[in-house]
């Protein structure tokens, strides 16, 4: 059981994402955490709506991700990936090179999202330098994206819903197309991919890769839009010899409906970002996947290698407990709970559409909306969800959810429920 004095410890002393060392937001403690539930030390129960930042996707304390962390611990826990290698990874890889577009075939495992998005630009970078042309260093991306925290990553992050722009003056320049405005289930509007054409019809010599979240922005706004602009940017990289990176981060298995979001396109990615839910939420890991050609055009290059390789990569525990992860998304069947959390979704968040205070409701997969019309006090209106025994972090005017994939149609009801009668009775 926690005390006060450690609450007040942490509040004098821990960072908390994005947060105050004068003013500490509150925080919660957590006792411990079971299926969809997370148990609060004051005995409280929430239902957590956001499966940890869309990472824990078979619940919490999950019977069979503890026995592989458990018989991987009593193996070895870690050791360096320099000159080693082991099953677990191997394993992993092979999972991955399966699962994710035919032409992705060499993986960079690493040990968070932004550091695989920093992995991405490298491998970018690195390609266009090694066939000759280092002038193509710079990046093309699209506001309202969210890429990470790290410095490579900030710098593709959209300039002000990015959170980043206090940097702007020391990050690398790069360029910007207009965030895409057809919506995921809108007809196809040819206007809406002109600007990016402009862009690069300008500027591609300089350019070594697109990078953008495909269908889904999630940090930079929770926007859906629409596959056609995921399949005309794909062939715009391919007219003008620029990258296509995909940050599957957020959306990698199965959160959007697919397995990987690159499918409502039915296109490839040249180089592609995994994250968050890949080990269930129980350790930090990510990967990069890339093809045969960009491996091996970086490796023929003067460097004669990749130029990256972290301590921690292919941590074993965390690459033992992705591999039950994995396993479990198929034997659990994925596809059928998201299509089931997508219809509750719906059903329940659509009477706040009605609500004064709310500019749109929408869904898409396991993940749902509600955009308020003024940015939300978080602090308020997350005391209106714990009283209604749910955990829910809206940011800026965006209060959503992305629950793990094992929530039952009653805790789903109760989630919804409870999340539009909190935005009914919100004040500012
Ligand atoms: N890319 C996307 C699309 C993300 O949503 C995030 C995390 N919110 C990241 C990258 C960065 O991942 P991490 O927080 O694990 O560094």
């Amino acid at each position: 059981m926690i005390t006060s004095e450690q609450v007040s410890f942490d509040q004098q002393h821990i960072w908390h994402p994005y947060s105050s060392m004068i003013n500490p937001p509150a925080v919660y403690p957590v006792e411990s955490a079971s299926g969809v539930k997370l148990k609060l030390s004051n005995g409280k129960e929430l239902i957590d709506g956001m499966a940890s930042w869309w990472s824990v996707i078979h619940g919490y304390n999950n019977p069979e991700l503890n026995q592989a962390a458990h018989e991987q611990i009593d193996k070895v826990a870690h050791v360096m990936f320099g000159g080693l290698t082991h099953e677990p990874a191997i394993n992993l890889c092979q999972k991955l090179v399966e699962m994710t577009p035919a032409n992705l075939d060499k993986v960079f495992i690493a040990d968070s999202g932004s550091v695989a998005v920093e992995v991405a630009l490298k491998m970018a970078i690195q390609y266009q330098h090694a066939r000759g042309k280092p002038e193509k260093h710079k990046l093309l991306t699209i506001k309202n994206g969210y890429h990470g925290d790290t410095f490579g990553a900030m710098a593709v992050c959209d300039p002000v819903t990015g959170m980043h722009e206090i940097f702007t003056g020391v990050l690398p320049q790069h360029f910007f197309a207009p965030a895409p405005q057809t919506k995921f289930e809108q007809s196809w509007d040819e206007s809406d991919i002109a600007p990016l054409r402009q862009l690069l019809e300008q500027h591609h010599s300089e350019i070594a890769a697109l990078i953008l979240e495909p269908v889904v922005q999630g940090a930079g706004g929770m926007r859906f839009y629409s596959p056609q602009y995921l399949k005309e940017a794909r062939a715009l990289c391919t007219e003008f010899d620029v990258l296509l990176i995909a940050d599957e981060i957020a959306t990698g298995f199965g959160r959007s409906g697919k397995l990987f979001a690159c499918e409502h396109a039915g296109i490839e990615p040249d180089i592609l970002c995994l994250g968050k839910a890949i080990t269930g939420g129980y350790m930090s890991l990510a990967a990069t996947l890339t093809t045969t050609h960009i491996g091996e055009t970086i490796s023929a290059g003067g460097a004669g290698c990749f130029m990256h390789g972290p301590t921690f990569m292919g941590n074993p525990l965390a690459c033992a407990i992705a591999n039950k992860s994995l396993e479990l998304l198929v034997k659990n069947d994925w596809q059928t709970n998201v299509a089931r959390i997508e219809a509750g979704l719906k059903v329940g968040l659509a009477p706040a559409a009605e609500l004064d205070n709310v500019h749109e409701v929408r869904s898409l997969g396991a993940i749902g909306v509600i955009e308020m019309k003024e940015a939300v006090n978080t602090a308020k209106i997350q005391k209106l969800f714990i009283e209604r025994g749910l955990w829910i972090r809206p940011f800026g005017k965006l209060v959503y959810v992305m629950p793990p994939y094992i929530m039952t149609n009653d805790e789903l009801e109760k989630l919804t429920s409870g999340m539009v009668d909190a935005v009914s009775v919100y004040k500012p």
